[in-house]
């Protein structure tokens, strides 16, 4: 019986919402609509996640996988968007208290996520690593504290196996504070997304090694808006990465990034 009702509502909604659009005609560009069309969204992201979003200082603009795959996806489906790259926890905390429509900062998707956020499908998959001071080992983590980012599953994972290894942990707001602490001393490892550390042990940035063996918890990474919220923007995100895939703009876009 609920779900009837749900049925008719919806379809009562989008009658009425043709009726205020003017839908069956072609009535050319679209005006302001109920619909939500005409809608710039807020999206933030992550702000020191390369390759996923990081600033390019020649340009002073964010760049990475995220940004690309999102402007690629905004324009085949026609999405109005502004880009916001806060940091993490940052983005978390926008898109649960409704200041932001959304997120697309390498999020992994969890089932504990699931119950505050809606997903997208997922668009690349990664699990966490423990990296540190080539030479560590595992059991040099006795004692010691480890660097953890807000927020993060990888925050999560080190809460999982700190008694095991018996270390401490230290969080961070971001991930270049957490290298640093780790570069400099201050933590003796850190668990980070093994693409995101990999491509900055690649690239030289970052004078670290993984000492794990596998990476752990790997899980796909989607966009994400508050539960129940914006629904249109996740089909349309869906739709519009099904397109890019097909189009083979998203290898493209991996690519340029070196995947
Ligand atoms: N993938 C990790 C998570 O979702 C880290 C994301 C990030 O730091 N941007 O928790």
């Amino acid at each position: 019986m609920k779900k009837v009702l749900a049925f008719l509502l919806a379809v009562a909604m989008i009658a009425s919402v043709a009726v205020l659009t003017g839908c069956g005609g072609n009535s050319g560009q679209t005006k302001e609509t109920k619909s939500g069309t005409d809608k710039t969204y807020v999206i933030y992201s992550d702000n020191a996640f390369a390759p996923f979003e990081y600033l390019d200082t020649k340009t002073n603009t964010y760049v990475g996988v995220d940004m690309d795959l999102m402007a690629a996806i905004a324009e085949d489906q026609g999405i109005k968007y502004e880009m916001h790259n806060e940091g993490f926890d940052a983005a978390m905390g926008a898109v649960q208290s409704g200041q932001a429509d959304a997120m697309i900062a390498g999020m992994t998707i969890t089932d504990e996520r699931k119950a505050t956020f809606d997903f997208s499908e997922a668009y690349f998959d990664d699990g966490q690593v423990i990296v540190a001071k080539a030479g560590t080992k595992l059991e040099d983590l006795k004692g010691k504290s480890v660097a953890a980012k807000t927020s993060t599953v990888g925050g999560e994972y080190a809460e999982s196996i700190k008694d095991q290894y018996g270390f401490t942990i230290n969080y961070y707001e971001g991930s270049d504070n957490m290298y640093q602490a780790v570069q400099t001393g201050t933590d003796i490892a850190c668990v980070e997304d093994f693409s995101v550390i990999g491509y900055a042990i690649k690239s030289g940035e970052v004078k670290l090694e993984i000492i794990s063996d596998q990476p752990a918890n790997v899980k796909g990474y989607g966009f994400a808006v508050q539960k129940g919220k914006n629904p249109e923007l996740i089909e349309k995100f869906n739709a519009g990465l099904a397109n890019i895939k097909a189009s083979g703009k998203y290898k493209e876009i991996l690519a340029k990034y070196g995947y």
